[in-house]
């Protein structure tokens, strides 16, 4: 039986250990933390990455511990005003058979653990830190920290945007600060008044910044990332606290909505981080080893697809290695079929960040006037099936 390694285990490298194992594939998992977890903040998942969760039967369980938005809606930053709106109710499953939904990032990652342990209980190893690998003609030797290795026949690096997989397969890549950096914090539902709390993913945009802000759990817990022109940064870290002063200073003018959130954050939880942009690459395989999530194809927030096409990419590569007997070309047929999609979202989260900055409120409302974001993103990013679409 082909047996596969993944080094990380977060949602991507989750997501395709549990189609792998689903698929009849030997599949070990090395993660480095002494605990699986995922930071405090909330994902969003559209049509796209749930048909694939779909099938790993999670829908109904990540139902139950996340919400389900009514709408997508681009909001003026000061007035609320909608610019445009993505309707997310009965609507859209019904036209695409999954809903969307909003959910605590942590929700996600345990649903996927589960479904993994259900499958295999020892397919994961925790404090196990891959340093290199080398490859050869009959598999792939895989180098822990601690001295250890493993072997087996196909590496998957889903190791992040800091990957030791990717930095050994496309050497230094280009990164370049965007600009912005972006905060996050958390705040429980009971904290606002009902109508400070929404139920619909609001994108605010505004001169120079944007927010975002939607509910991920039902007791009604509220994510907000906020992203803000900055000259200069120092930290990539999602978990490098700021002084809530600051975020409470780069909002000022914003919706009282806004202002309330912002209010009723814990001051010692606000985190803040520099976003960077990692261009598309042309390829990210070898004969036995490729890439997928962050590691293949880092991308901005702005999409709100970073996630989701690292599920989109489990799934496919499950799908092509169960087409293709021969390794090297099921990790060319995967690679093959997810370059063009996942740069056209890299490039198109980029192009958002300035569309969602513009300096005035005349700019943003003609840059709205002018897209219809319902009609594009249903007609290419939601309607994709990773489940059916056809490899070749
Ligand atoms: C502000 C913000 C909002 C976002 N919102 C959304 C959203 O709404 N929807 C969406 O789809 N996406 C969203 N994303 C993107 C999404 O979070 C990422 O694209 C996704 O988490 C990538 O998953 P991954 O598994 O590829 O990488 P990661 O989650 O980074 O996982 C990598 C794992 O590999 C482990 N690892 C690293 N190196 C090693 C090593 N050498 N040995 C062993 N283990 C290792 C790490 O510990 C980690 O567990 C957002 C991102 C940001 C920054």
């Amino acid at each position: 039986m082909t047996k596969i390694l993944i080094v990380g285990g977060g949602i991507g490298g989750m997501t395709a250990a549990a189609c792998l194992l689903h698929a009849g594939f030997e599949v070990a998992v090395f993660e480095q933390a002494a605990e699986l977890g995922e930071v405090g903040a909330g994902i969003q998942l559209s049509a796209n990455p749930m048909r694939v969760l779909h099938h790993l039967g999670l829908v109904e369980t990540l139902a139950r511990c996340g919400v389900r938005p009514t709408a997508y809606q681009f909001k003026m930053f000061d007035t609320g005003e909608v610019l445009q709106e993505i309707p997310l109710g009965e609507g859209y499953v019904e036209r695409h058979g999954v809903p969307y939904l909003s959910v605590h990032r942590a929700d996600l990652l345990d649903t996927l653990i589960a479904a993994v342990r259900a499958l295999n209980p020892d397919a994961v190893t925790l404090n196990a830190t891959a340093s290199s690998y080398v490859e050869d003609e009959s598999g792939v030797t895989l180098h822990f920290n601690d001295g250890g290795e493993a072997r087996g026949d196909v590496l998957i690096g889903a190791d992040g945007i800091k990957s030791m997989v990717r930095a050994k397969i496309l050497g230094e890549t280009a990164v370049h600060y965007t600009g912005d950096q972006s905060w996050r914090i958390l705040v429980p539902a009971e904290r606002l008044t009902p109508e400070q709390r929404p139920d619909t993913v609001n994108i605010c945009v505004g001169p120079g910044k944007h927010g975002v802000v939607y509910p991920i759990r039902p007791d009604g817990l509220i994510n907000m990332v906020g992203c803000v022109e900055y000259e200069t940064w120092d930290d990539e870290s999602w978990t490098a606290r700021r002084p809530w002063a600051e975020m409470k200073t780069d909002f000022a003018g914003w919706h009282e909505n806004i202002q309330a959130i912002i209010d009723n954050a814990d001051k010692d939880q606000c985190f803040r981080w520099a976003m960077n942009n990692r261009p598309p690459v042309d390829h990210w395989s070898t004969a036995r080893t490729t890439l997928l999530g962050d590691a293949a194809h880092p991308t901005l927030p702005y999409m709100a697809q970073g996630g989701g096409m690292a599920i989109e990419d489990g799934a496919v590569l499950a799908r092509a290695l169960q087409q293709e007997a021969d390794v090297g070309a099921a990790l060319d047929l995967y690679q093959r079929n997810r370059l063009d999609r996942t740069a056209r979202i890299v490039n198109e989260s980029s192009a958002n960040r300035n569309m969602f900055h513009l300096p005035s409120e005349a700019a943003l409302r003609q840059a709205f006037a002018q897209r219809d974001m319902n009609a594009e993103r249903t007609a290419w990013l939601f309607s994709y099936d990773p489940m059916t679409v056809e490899l070749r």
